[in-house]
Parts: structure tokens; sequence; C-alpha cells
């Protein structure tokens, strides 16, 4: 058997929630008793798998989620808390500086649910394929639109897949993917799984994530997490 690759967890919580309505952001809602974002953390954390986090949180809220939820909760493997950017891929990039050679789980601190199950399958995948994000087949039919909001096509079904995080790559695959994005003037990405599929030659392999494992976005997610916390628990 192959040795294990170092893996690093980077967790991002840099987002500003606008679309949860509240003060305060998403990831520090309380879900248990608990932030939104200790539970990815946990689960990274009790991992055997992974070897370090990287939390990538708002610009001058590192001290918050150190006192509160890392010093709070006993994380462990947390090797920096470092600043996001204005966009996702900003906070994406940031963590990246900070990754050594091996694979790199970028996962949505807004996603409680992962688990250690998520976290062995995305192992296994990468260790294949070098690229691969959590997902799961689409239960409603797709429609894509135009800006009038009239339908332009409707994709097979059974070829749509609601995609998650973590995605997982090996991490100078991943860098490389970034640095040449970082590169284009005009960038539109909303996952690093299209960042990687503009890479000449590189395959994205989809694996199961769970249907547990939403991404707190609306006042409803919430209602939704506390319904599944409990079933867990
Ligand atoms: O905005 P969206 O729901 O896609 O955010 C997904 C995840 O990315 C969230 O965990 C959020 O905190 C994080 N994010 C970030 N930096 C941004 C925007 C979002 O770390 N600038």
């Amino acid at each position: 058997m192959d040795k294990k690759k170092y893996c690093t967890a980077i967790v991002l919580a840099a987002g500003s929630g606008k679309r949860m309505g509240t003060k305060v952001h998403k990831q520090y809602l309380l879900m248990g008793g608990k932030p939104v974002l200790y539970y990815s953390l946990c689960a990274f954390d009790k991992s055997r798998l992974i070897d370090e986090i990287i939390l990538v949180c708002g610009a001058g809220e590192e001290e918050y989620c150190r006192k509160e939820i890392i010093e709070k909760y006993g994380i462990s493997k947390i090797r920096k808390i470092i600043p996001g950017g204005a966009e996702r891929y900003h906070s994406v990039w940031n963590g990246l500086q900070e990754t050594m050679d091996g694979y790199v789980y970028i996962h949505d601190g807004a996603r409680p649910f992962v688990d250690d199950e998520i976290i062995k399958r995305a192992y296994e995948c990468v260790s294949e394929y070098r690229a691969c994000v959590a997902g799961m087949p689409s239960k409603d039919t797709v429609k894509i639109a135009g800006p009038d909001n009239v339908v332009t096509e409707t994709p097979d079904r059974s070829s749509v897949w609601i995609v998650q995080t973590p995605q997982v790559f090996d991490t100078g695959l991943i860098k490389k993917a970034y640095s040449m994005l970082m590169d284009q003037n005009e960038i539109s990405v909303t996952d690093d799984a299209m960042v990687a599929e503009q890479m000449p030659g590189c395959t994205v392999k989809l694996f199961y994530g769970s249907y547990e494992n939403i991404k707190i976005t609306t006042p409803e997610d919430l209602e939704i997490a506390e319904v599944f916390l409990k079933r867990k628990s």
C-alpha cells in the first residue's frame, strides 16, 4: 500500500452570510448550542486522515475564532488562522499559500455535517483521481434559464449532481490551477472543481457526500440542521 499522503484541511469561514439576514455571520450562529463552524472543524480534527487545519476567517475575526471556538472546544490540529478575501476564491487562494505537498481538503465552514465517512471516501477518491468533489445526485429536475428566466435547457436528471464540499485535490495541482486563475482578468468561479476543470488534462471525479451535508445559507437551513443534529445525538 502507498504511504499515506500529508493532508491539510482548509476550512473557509470568511463569508459575510448576507442571505442569512443576521448580524452574526452564518458560520458563527449557534446550532445545538455551538457555533456552526465548530462542527466541521471537529470532524477534521478527529479524522485520522487529516494532519492539519488552516482556518480562513474574516479579517479581524482571528482572535474570536481562536478564543471562542478553537480554545473553547479544544480543536488541536489548527496550524494557522488567516484572513480571507472578498470572494470565496480569494479566501481559498490565501489558504492555499499555507499548504504543503500532499492532499488538500477545501471545505465550507458553513457545512457542519461533513463526517469521517465523507473524509475517508474523499481520500480514496483523491488518491486515484487527484481531483475530486463531494456531491449527490439531484433529486430535482434542473432547468437552465436565461436572464429573463426563460428556460433554455433541461439537462437529463440522471446526469445532474448537486455539488458540495469537501473538494479535495493533489495540492500541487490545485495550487497551479488557482495561480492560472488568479492571472485572469475576469474571474467567475463558485467552487474549486471549476478551477481544476480549466487545467488541460485534469479530470474531476465526483464521490458521494451525503444529503445531510447541507450548507447553512438561509434561516430555514438552520432549522433543518437542528433536526439532523438531534437525530445524530
Ligand atoms: O458564500 P458561500 O455560501 O458560497 O460560502 C461558502 C463558504 O465559503 C462559507 O463557509 C463562507 O464562509 C466561505 N467564504 C469565504 N470567503 C468569502 C466568501 C465565502 O471564506 N469571501
